[in-house]
């Protein structure tokens, strides 16, 4: 807030507001915050290739004084995004979403994932969805929308549907109400999940009763979100959790391993911790995915097996993800662990305890 002092209250918190008055151009930025060259540079070279658009509420959350800020990289674009090397790795696409229905990727057998706009809040610089922005800000039409149900409809195996975007929660409650109703209405869907990060980058959206009504109805729903660093849980993100798990909506979050932001052991005991305190469940540590643009994040396997290693006994099993590859060509998620079980003989085993002891363990079966 230390920007917007002269904000009314009641417009800080109005999510129309935060969306309405996003910083959207080098101009805007630089009135908050002195940009670096790099900074500089990338919103130059981005343009009309990875969008830029920022709330003025994570604008807040953002060190001015601080160039390697957390939330500063994942929100300003740095001029690494289109360099040569690091456009010459990865693809648009790497996980391969793209199907035979605009819109709509059916990886696994039981569930189905719907891209219902390509609007997001803020554009982050580590999207795996890059690709899709450059398209410009739109929800799907009626004629997309009715494709998709007719997939799910001849798909009785299809039991969850999740919905993705960009940010489907930016959607207006009229259209959002339209797109659950009409998943309702098939009986073989048993639950619906909405991937949305508007809890990290506008947590006003839930400070209305309107969309939190609408969510309510379609029960069973589940929200999964996407904090990165222990900066974005803040009072008004506490309270957007609080106010969906009032109306029965369970909270999982989904954290991506980036460069510079989170991959150090202390930052993501200090996420997880901050998680459970507001009550949401820590479900995935991704590894980042190979995406054009987004390399820079990139961080070793090591690295991420390091952090899992030191979560595990410094903070209770609930409050530890999954850390997890997602493979190349849709292939799917693999979850990737430290290794435990270091030797076995017949029905003896050594096991590496949480502080690193070699314990022997005979497991034996009568
Ligand atoms: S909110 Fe989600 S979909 Fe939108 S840019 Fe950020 S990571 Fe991508």
């Amino acid at each position: 807030m230390e920007f917007f002092r002269k904000v009314p209250k009641e417009l800080w918190r109005d999510y129309h507001w935060q969306v309405q008055n996003r910083i959207k151009t080098k101009e805007e930025l630089e009135k908050f915050i002195k940009l670096t060259r790099e900074e500089l540079e990338g919103i130059e070279k981005t343009k009309g290739i990875y969008p830029l658009a920022i709330t003025p509420y994570y604008l807040s959350l953002i060190d001015p004084e601080d160039p390697e800020d957390p939330i500063r990289l994942q929100a300003i674009p740095r001029a690494v995004e289109v360099d040569e090397r690091i456009q010459s790795y990865g693809e648009p696409d790497a996980l391969r979403e793209e199907g035979d229905i605009p819109g709509l990727t059916h990886r696994y057998p039981d569930r189905v994932l719907l891209q219902v706009t390509t609007f997001c809040a803020v554009y982050c610089r580590h999207c795996m969805r890059k690709r899709i922005f450059i398209q410009g800000e739109r929800a799907i039409n009626s004629e997309q929308l009715k494709s998709m149900l007719d997939y799910i409809k001849s798909h009785p195996e299809v039991r969850e549907v999740l919905l993705s975007g960009g940010d489907p929660l930016t959607l207006s409650p009229e259209k959002l109400d339209l797109i659950l109703s009409e998943i309702r209405k098939i009986t073989h869907v048993e639950i619906i999940r909405i991937g949305t990060r508007l809890p990290v980058l506008a947590p006003q959206r839930f400070f209305d009763p309107k969309i939190l009504d609408i969510l309510e109805k379609y029960s069973p729903i589940w929200i999964s979100t996407h904090f990165n660093h222990p900066k974005e849980i803040t009072p008004e993100a506490q309270e957007a959790v609080e106010n969906l798990l009032r109306r029965g909506i369970p909270v999982l979050n989904q954290t991506v391993l980036l460069k510079g932001v989170n991959d150090s052991p202390e930052v993501m005991l200090e996420l997880m911790r901050k998680l459970i305190r507001i009550k949401v469940k820590p479900q995935y540590l991704f590894h980042c995915d190979p995406i054009k643009g987004t390399i820079h994040f990139r961080t070793s396997l090591e690295k991420g097996l390091e952090i899992m290693r030191y979560l595990r006994g410094r903070i209770s099993g609930y409050a530890i993800p999954t850390y997890a590859v997602d493979l190349p060509e849709g292939k799917g998620k693999v979850p990737l662990l430290p290794e435990y079980l270091i030797e076995s003989n017949g029905t003896k085993h050594t096991f590496l305890s949480w502080d690193g002891q070699q314990v022997e363990y005979d497991i034996c079966e009568l």
